[in-house]
């Protein structure tokens, strides 16, 4: 693919001041930003106002799967446009039935609900858990202590990190937090009132921590036992990231007994629609003698925009693009050469890089505790090392205090990995 870049026309660095100045004015200040005004992409590459150009191992936080200004993505969105854009949920269209079945064909029998984002995805199955315990006065969630589940009243409720739900009390009611991995402690938490249990398979905003197979496999006997749905939330590790469809069907490869390990419900977002906003819900069809894809009956749930005609036109060839250029097998193939190469560098820069975490595309770094170079910036290591591979051309996404990670798209190239090696070697030898 030939990159034309454009040269810059003199007063471009005005344009980086106008923007950051409208967003001053004139944007609530919710977001901690990075000091980039990005122009255009191409690829897995962004270029900002200035003309300089970045490697995007960010993926706008793993949403672009197709990486930017996907053609086929651009063909889809103007073929659908000319049809019709939006119809309501008061009516039938196929392209939603087309990615409900896709959706159904890459897990197991059930259906889908459509939303517009994962906290939504979310939402809905807390209302489908509250809903299947509610004769018998159960509603309580258990979550993952570092969890993320979306920045709805809910959603932060849901979550299981302190910051989120700092100033936004009262909480909403029925949500508590266990540690992650830890079967013991959430066999321990539950009680009559609880209903579902709600995990990440992989957690992501908590700094790339997979599931064990065992935790997987052991809440869901668990779940059984005791009448409990098992709800996963598949936004950022969902949608083929990991080498698989969800990560659970990854983590639990090769592992006896697994075969049919299914959870209740699984929420997505993020990749499914490369970019346009949708997200969704998948439910089983039957489990605990009860037809749980059916529990949501009309008028129960409902969002105007879930699933328009456009939305799902994307994310049908968002999902066309990934199987027939098994984009799936790249994520698992070059995330385990980036992942090596990066166990490497931690090799050699223990003093820097701490270790590696994660699989397929969904990578972490983890930066050494007292990194000099860092000290007196007022700034935690993560957004140090994100600022600096910004410097030098990598956009990435940090996590935490110290955890920096890389969410690309699923048709990232082995050139533009290596590229993206090459250049977070350059920064960790300029910090060691
Ligand atoms: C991003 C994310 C969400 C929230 O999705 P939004 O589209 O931002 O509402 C929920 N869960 C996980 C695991 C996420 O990464």
């Amino acid at each position: 693919m030939k990159e034309i870049v454009p040269t810059p026309p003199a007063i471009v660095h005005n344009e980086q001041q106008a923007v950051l100045g409208l967003f001053q004015k004139y944007v609530v200040p919710s977001y901690g930003r990075f000091e980039l005004v990005l122009a255009r992409g191409q690829g897995s590459h962004l270029w900002d106002v200035n003309g300089k150009r970045y490697l995007d191992l960010g993926g706008g936080i793993a949403v672009c799967s197709l990486g930017h200004a996907n053609a086929e993505i651009t063909e889809a969105l103007v073929e659908q446009s000319r049809r019709m854009v939006h119809v309501s949920n008061l009516y039938y269209h196929e392209p939603q039935g087309r990615l409900a079945q896709q959706i159904v064909r890459h897990l197991a029998p059930g259906k889908v609900f459509f939303s517009n984002s994962g906290a939504e995805a979310n939402e809905g199955l807390y209302k489908l858990a509250r809903k299947f315990g509610h004769d018998e006065g159960r509603f309580e969630i258990i979550t993952a202590l570092n969890s993320f589940h979306g920045r709805t009243l809910a959603g932060i409720a849901a979550t299981g990190q302190e910051k989120v739900k700092k100033g936004f009390e009262p909480a909403v009611q029925g949500f508590k937090h266990v540690p992650y991995n830890d079967l013991q402690a959430m066999r321990d938490a539950i009680t009559p009132a609880t209903v579902a249990i709600l995990i990440e398979g992989v957690q992501g905003e908590g700094g790339i921590a997979p599931a064990s197979p065992e935790y997987l496999l052991g809440l869901r006997q668990l779940c059984d036992e005791r009448r409990i749905l098992l709800l996963m939330d598949g936004v950022q590790c969902g949608h083929f990231r990991t080498g698989r469809f969800q990560s659970f069907q990854r983590l639990l490869e090769g592992i006896a007994g697994a075969e049919k390990f299914l959870p209740d419900g699984v929420s997505m977002a993020k990749s499914l629609g490369g970019g346009f906003p949708i997200g969704a819900f998948w439910v089983r069809e039957e489990h605990h003698g009860v037809k749980l894809c059916d529990l949501l009956g009309p008028g129960t749930h409902a969002t105007t925009y879930g699933g328009t005609p456009l939305g799902c036109a994307v994310a049908n060839k968002v999902f066309e693009v990934i199987e027939r250029d098994r984009l799936a097998d790249n994520a698992r193939a070059t995330g385990a050469w980036m992942k090596a190469e990066l166990e490497k560098l931690a090799g050699q820069f223990p003093h820097v890089i701490k270790g590696v975490r994660g699989l397929g595309f969904m990578l972490g770094l983890e930066l050494a505790e007292h990194i000099p170079a860092f000290e007196n910036t007022g700034k935690v290591a993560s957004l140090n090392f994100v600022n600096r591979l910004h410097d030098a051309g990598v956009l990435t996404v940090p996590s935490g205090t110290h955890v920096v990670r890389f969410l690309p798209a699923l048709n990232l190239r082995r050139e533009d990995a290596a590229e993206g090696v090459a250049l977070i070697t350059g920064v960790v030898k300029a910090i060691a």
